[in-house]
């Protein structure tokens, strides 16, 4: 489909869902791909195994993107070590849900912490290397949340518009050294995020998207690949909805 050889990418929060679809699709465009985990090493070194089992290239780097200096530090070795980093799939994330009167200020600070600051540093970070390359691509993971709305989803909900801002502005800043910068926007995709979704509230949820299921990891990862490809060179600052029809 879309060439990626000889580039390389860091997928953060590639150990599972669409993170690992990630990876997957990246690979097998020819990239080289750092999978990114926090807690989940086995996890990560199973994506990259499989990775590598179907002739692609990849290894494992664990690091919490809240944590600045870890993360900092992480993402300046791999650039070192490669001599590069063009790909940045800024997908990391948490979702903790309730209703906004029941809403603990803790909750609220971690998800802004991963979500939100934990994406800008890795992209503060990823894109020096980018920029004396003149090549970059940088992907953020929305959601159609982020733009809808949902019941017990408004600091989640917060973190993910948030993040349409953040790709806006990178983007306009970026986009005069050739990096193109975009958020993909999922709407209810099957992951471990997902899961306590039963299959009745999966037949009602269907009724709501006009495509008339559920999303995957793969549907994502397609959008994402398109994104990060050569191919992509003149798409910035955009969201890409992959939801289904579900918001349009
Ligand atoms: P998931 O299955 O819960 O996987 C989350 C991934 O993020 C894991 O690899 C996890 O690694 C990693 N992660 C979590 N906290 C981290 C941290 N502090 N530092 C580094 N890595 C961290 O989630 P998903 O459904 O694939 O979602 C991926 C992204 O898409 C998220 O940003 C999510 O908000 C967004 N999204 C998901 C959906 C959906 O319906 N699933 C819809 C819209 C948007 P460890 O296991 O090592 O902790």
């Amino acid at each position: 489909m879309f060439k990626l050889e000889g580039r390389v990418a860091l997928v953060t929060g590639g150990s599972r869902g669409i993170g690992r679809a990630c990876c997957e699709a990246l690979a097998a465009q020819g990239a080289t791909v750092v999978v990114n985990y926090a807690k989940g090493e086995d996890k990560a070194r199973e994506v990259a195994d499989a990775i590598v089992k179907a002739g692609g290239k990849a290894e494992i780097a664990g690091f919490d993107v809240s944590d600045t200096k870890a993360t900092e530090a992480a993402i300046e070795e791999i650039a070192k070590r490669h001599g590069r980093l063009d790909v940045l799939v800024a997908n990391a994330g948490i979702a903790i849900d309730g209703l906004l009167l029941r809403l603990k200020e803790e909750d609220l600070a971690r998800l802004f912490d991963v979500n939100v600051r934990g994406a800008i540093v890795c992209a503060r970070a990823a894109t020096r290397p980018m920029m004396k390359a003149k090549w970059g691509r940088v992907i953020f993971l929305s959601s159609v949340v982020g733009e809808m709305g949902n019941v017990g989803q408004t600091a989640y909900a917060a973190t993910k518009a948030a993040l349409l801002g953040v790709t806006k502005s990178i983007a306009r800043e970026y986009a005069s050294r050739n990096i193109t910068v975009n958020a993909v926007a999922p709407g209810y995709i099957d992951t471990d995020m997902t899961s306590n979704i039963t299959d009745a509230m999966k037949e009602q949820l269907a009724k709501l998207i006009p495509l008339g299921r559920t999303g995957s990891a793969k549907d994502v990862a397609a959008a994402c690949a398109y994104l990060a490809s050569e191919e992509a060179g003149y798409v910035t600052g955009q969201v890409l909805r992959v939801n289904g029809g579900m918001y349009v």
